[in-house]
C-alpha cells in the first residue's frame, strides 16, 4: 500500500490534483486511532488519497467519500481497488449538495474538503449526521496563507472564496452548536464538537 500511496501523491502532483498534505492527514489519522473513529464522512476525495488513509488508520474505521468530478471518482475507485480496501471505502459520485444518506446512519467523523467556498452549506447539511461525541473536521483554512490577507490579493475570485473561507471561520467561532479549536496544522484544521445539551 505504501507504494500506492507514492504513486498517488505523484499523480497528484503532476496533474495538479490538490490533496492533503502530510501534517495534515497525520493528525486526522491520530485523531481516529485516539477517539476510536469507526464511521468517517468525507466530502471531496478527489483521487481517494485522504480517503485511504482515513481507512488505513484503524482496522475497524470504514469511510464514505463523495466526490462529483467523474474522472476523479474513476480514479479513486482505481486506488481504493488496489490497495484492496473495496470493504472499508465506499466511493459515491454525486454532487455533496445533492446526496440524500440515510438518516439512521451516523458518522464518528466528518471531514469537509470539498468546494471551500461552500464549507458552510456542506457543514450545515451534514451535522445531523454527526454521532453523539463526534467531530467536523474542515481543512484549508489558510488557504495557502491567503486568509487574513485579502487586501493583498488582486484576483476577484481568489479574493471572494478567501473571504468565504473568513465568513466560514467566523461562522465557527460564532456557532452555539458547536465548540471549534482551530490548528496550526498543514494549511489550517478545525474540529468542532457539538456542546453537549
Ligand atoms: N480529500 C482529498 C484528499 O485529501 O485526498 C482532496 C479533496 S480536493 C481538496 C476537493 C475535491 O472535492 C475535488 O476533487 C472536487 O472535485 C470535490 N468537490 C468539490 N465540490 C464538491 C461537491 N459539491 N460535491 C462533491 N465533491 C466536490
Amino acid at each position: 500500500m505504501k507504494e500506492k500511496i507514492l504513486e498517488m501523491e505523484e499523480y497528484a502532483q503532476e496533474r495538479n490534483v490538490p490533496i492533503i498534505e502530510k501534517k495534515s492527514i497525520a493528525f486526522i489519522m491520530k485523531y481516529i486511532k485516539e477517539h476510536n473513529v469507526k464511521n468517517i464522512l468525507e466530502i471531496g476525495t478527489a483521487i481517494g488519497y485522504s480517503a485511504i488513509l482515513m481507512a488505513s488508520a484503524k482496522e475497524d474505521a470504514f469511510v464514505t467519500t463523495i466526490e462529483k468530478d467523474e474522472e476523479r471518482y474513476m480514479e479513486a475507485l482505481k486506488n481504493v481497488k488496489a490497495c484492496g480496501f473495496d470493504k472499508k471505502v465506499n466511493v459515491v459520485f454525486q454532487d455533496a449538495l445533492d446526496v440524500n444518506l440515510s438518516e439512521d446512519i451516523k458518522y464518528d467523523l466528518i471531514f469537509i474538503d470539498a468546494a471551500k467556498a461552500q464549507n458552510t452549506k456542506f457543514f450545515e447539511k451534514y451535522k445531523y449526521f454527526l454521532a453523539k461525541n463526534g467531530a467536523i473536521i474542515t481543512d484549508n483554512l489558510k488557504f495557502h496563507g491567503y486568509v487574513g490577507e485579502r487586501d493583498k490579493i488582486e484576483s476577484k475570485n481568489l479574493k471572494s472564496l478567501v473571504g468565504k473561507i473568513e465568513d466560514y471561520i467566523e461562522f465557527l467561532k460564532n456557532n452555539q452548536e458547536f465548540k471549534t479549536t482551530f490548528y496550526d496544522i498543514g494549511d489550517g484544521l478545525s474540529v468542532s464538537i457539538r456542546n453537549e445539551e
